[in-house]
């Protein structure tokens, strides 16, 4: 038996959910940040980011809409 499991690039704890689409990095379920990308001709399709790339506005084109990450709790816009 042959078990290629590998460790969640963020937290390197557990087994990875899903490739990020940015970096391509595994993410575990838990660090996953699942998106809808609207493709503009009305159709969405989900998406999974690692922490980092799902808030980077060059990787993830709907980062600008997300709430920004809970690290600090500041107040930025809105
Ligand atoms: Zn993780
Ligand atoms: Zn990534």
């Amino acid at each position: 038996m042959e078990l290629q499991t590998k460790t969640c690039e963020t937290c390197r704890l557990k087994v990875v959910f899903a490739p990020c689409l940015g970096c391509g990095a595994g993410v575990c379920e838990t660090c996953v940040q699942f998106e809808l990308i609207g493709s503009g001709c009305g159709c969405v399709w989900p998406a999974y980011y690692c922490p980092k790339c799902a808030w980077d506005p060059y990787v993830n084109p709907n980062a600008a809409f997300r709430d920004p990450p809970k690290e600090k709790g500041g107040f930025t816009s809105r």
